[in-house]
């Protein structure tokens, strides 16, 4: 019997509604395969914890999640909080205190999801993000003037090491060499952005020799988002800096159906922290409390998590069962244009899985 220690962190708005369905999703795949366990750990940080201690996590939770074997994540924001407070004190706290340096987003259009791009088969949009997530845009380097400086100056710096972009450019190839198609994109914006970008560049060239087998091209970010429309099916793996695969990702799950179904993982490659696991989503305070929450996101991030664990078999009747219940429009959720509750969609998925 394998024995998996699972974090849950639900945070603020659905993501309280959409995780527990996640443990439940686990749960049943538990209950059906006997040589497995899962042993959740549930953290109620997010907003109300900070209304209560002025921080979103206390200062020693990540030693708390330090042994678990994977976090399973919500979301983290809440509309009488500023973003960036929830941002920093909660998500990114962890991805960089566990230097989840790797943030990988597949995009596929399921079974039954009627997608905006008409011209395009499942087949040809099967994409995979990976985004830098630990550095550049989003580093934290900057400042402010003092206000009453007569020049009010405020800079982000995009900050970028040259171990940091050779380890996830290295993740990246890797990811592409062992996907069919042994195709990755390399996106930039090294014509406008002439230091760090050109050194993401020249770095490119650098590790595509360790991979002879893999095919790459450069885009820049502005004609990436077109070529995802336009021709999608010349893109299949895609590595880019934290700030445009961040973008990148919002409009490749926009063009596979619905925010509400795309998964991602903040993961340690090498494994030596716990890696993390989330739907894209954010809080959707709009939707809170009305059952209309899109689990599907969840579960896609319990597969990846599977996967991760190395638990491939779980994962395979996992994904097998999320593609069944998108196949039928009865089970569609109202961002996807129908009118199941989440609960409906949870119990359509564990029945699936007996
Ligand atoms: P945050 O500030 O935490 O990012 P948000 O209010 O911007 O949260 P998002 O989650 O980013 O909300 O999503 C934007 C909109 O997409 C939501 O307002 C909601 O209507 C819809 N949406 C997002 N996720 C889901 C989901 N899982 N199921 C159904 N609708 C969703
Ligand atoms: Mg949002």
């Amino acid at each position: 019997m394998k024995t998996y220690r699972i974090a849950a962190i639900p945070g603020d708005g659905i993501g309280k509604e959409v995780i527990p369905e996640g443990q439940k999703v686990l749960q049943a795949i538990a209950a059906k395969d006997q040589s497995l366990k899962f042993e959740f750990e549930s953290f109620d940080w997010g907003g109300d914890y900070y209304r209560q201690h002025g921080v979103m996590m206390p200062e020693d939770g990540l030693d708390a999640l330090r042994n678990k074997d994977a976090i399973l994540f919500g979301s983290a924001g809440d509309p009488h909080i500023p973003d960036h407070i929830t941002l920093w004190g909660l998500r990114l706290k962890i991805c960089q205190g566990f230097d989840q340096y790797a943030n990988v987003r597949p995009t596929r259009i399921l079974p039954g999801i009627d997608a905006p791009l008409k011209r395009c088969t499942p087949e040809q949009l099967d994409w995979v993000i990976v985004r830098e997530n630990s550095e550049g845009e989003y580093s934290g380097v900057g400042g402010r003037a003092h206000q009453s400086h007569p020049i009010e100056v405020a800079t982000d710096v995009s900050m970028m090491t040259r171990a940091g972009v050779e380890r996830i450019m290295r993740y990246a190839f890797k990811l592409a060499q062992s996907r069919p198609r042994k195709l990755l994109t390399v996106v930039t914006k090294s014509n406008a952005q002439r230091h760090a970008m050109v050194m993401w560049d020249e770095i490119a060239v650098q590790i595509s020799k360790e991979f002879p087998d893999v095919k790459w091209d450069k885009e820049l970010v502005d004609a990436a988002t077109a070529r995802m429309v336009n021709r999608p099916a010349t893109l299949d793996t895609i590595v880019a800096t934290n700030l445009h695969a961040d973008i990148l990702s919002d409009l490749a799950a926009a063009l596979a159906g619905s925010l509400g179904i795309a998964p991602t993982g903040n993961i340690d490659p090498e494994r030596r922290y716990p890696s993390m696991f989330e739907p894209i989503h954010g809080s959707a305070f709009d939707i809170m409390g009305k059952g209309l929450a899109n689990p599907i996101g969840t579960f896609w991030s319990v597969v990846m998590m599977l996967e991760h664990l190395g638990e491939e078999a779980a994962a395979k009747r996992l994904m097998k069962a999320i593609e069944a219940v998108t196949a039928n429009p009865r089970l569609h959720t109202r961002d996807l244009g129908g009118l199941a509750t989440t609960a409906q969609v949870t119990a359509a998925i564990c029945e699936q899985l007996n």
